[in-house]
């Protein structure tokens, strides 16, 4: 039996920035249209303001219209939504994020709500869920969108095969689910009340993990030669128990990785797997949205 094959999410996303660089490059060029992604970060969260810089970066990087905003930790709601409706109608922008969490008094749902759909480039808003539950054009939550390129590099064509999800969030599990049914998968759905799942998992031909607890998958809940996408990040103590001692910690998946990678045909690390498409994936979403509004194809390196 021969070890998996580890899935370079980091070199699959530089490849998919690279493409999106020149497509942005070519929409200026032919058509005048400037892709352009608003994100929004209300307070002070260092995990939220790290994601949000970022995010900055790597639109700017792709020759995106980039613009932050960044409100202070007691920005009201209705402040908030004033800012929405204004980038909701400001025609340079194309993608509209609101970085969560979002501090407790303000209410998420209404703010993603009130997002117009045509700019929800996470795919969050119930209009996108729903489009995409029933086949429609929709903008796709970027995770399990990235997770989906990464499988079909991996595997090429995924129909008939059996699709295990572990999760159901309606940020990666749910839509995850939705998109692997679209591609002709036979999927099933695990999550914390699921009575077997360690054999529910042993019939999967691709396994995909988004649960948030550590290593929780192991070698032998996984068929020979299964692809598995470990979509988990998980801070735990550093391995050595001197850095522990210190507070060093490390990330890990949600998938016990040495062991599932003497048993599994493909699968990605973390981090380096699916982490680096999330970001690549929202400046997709964001090319997607900018040629819809103008009713223009994706450009052909995107397609
Ligand atoms: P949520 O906490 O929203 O959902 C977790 C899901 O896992 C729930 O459906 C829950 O089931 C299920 N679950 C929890 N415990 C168990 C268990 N013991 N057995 C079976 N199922 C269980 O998490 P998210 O979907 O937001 O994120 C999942 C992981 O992915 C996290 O580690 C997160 O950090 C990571 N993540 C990574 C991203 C990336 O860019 N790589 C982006 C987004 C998330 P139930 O519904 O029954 O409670």
């Amino acid at each position: 039996m021969s070890e998996a094959r580890i899935i370079d999410g980091k070199a699959f996303a530089a490849d998919l920035r690279g493409r999106i660089g020149v497509a942005v490059h070519r929409l200026k060029t032919e058509k005048g249209l400037v892709p352009g992604l608003a994100v929004v970060i209300v307070g002070e969260d260092p995990a939220s303001q790290l994601y949000v810089k970022n995010k900055g970066e790597q639109s700017r990087m792709a020759g995106l219209h980039s613009v932050t905003h960044t409100l202070p930790a007691e920005t009201t709601q209705e402040q908030l939504l004033r800012l929405v409706n204004q980038l909701n109608h400001d025609p340079a922008i194309h993608g509209i994020l609101v970085q969560l969490p979002l501090p407790k008094h303000i209410d998420s749902n209404a703010v993603l709500a009130a997002i117009d759909p045509d700019k929800d480039v996470d795919g969050f808003h119930i209009v996108n869920a729903g489009r995409l539950a029933v086949g429609l054009p929709a903008l796709v939550p970027c995770t399990p969108l990235g997770c989906l390129m990464l499988l079909k590099d991996v595997i090429g064509e995924l129909r008939g095969l059996h699709a295990v999800v572990v999760g159901r969030s309606n940020i990666v599990g749910k839509p995850m689910a939705q998109l692997l049914l679209q591609a002709d998968c036979t999927v099933t759905v695990a999550h914390s009340r699921t009575v077997d799942i360690a054999e529910t998992c042993r019939d999967a031909d691709i396994l995909i993990a988004a649960v948030g607890r550590p290593e929780m998958v192991r070698g032998d809940w996984i068929k020979e030669g299964a692809v598995v996408i470990d979509v988990g990040i998980n801070r735990v103590p550093s391995a050595d128990p001197e850095k522990a001692a210190q507070g060093k910690t490390r990330v890990v998946g949600d998938v016990a990785f040495e062991e599932a990678k003497a048993v599994a045909g493909a699968i990605t690390p973390v981090p380096g797997g699916v982490g680096p498409m999330t970001i690549a994936c929202l400046l997709l979403n964001t090319v997607t949205a900018a040629c819809r509004s103008r009713g223009l194809p994706l450009p052909e390196e995107l397609v």
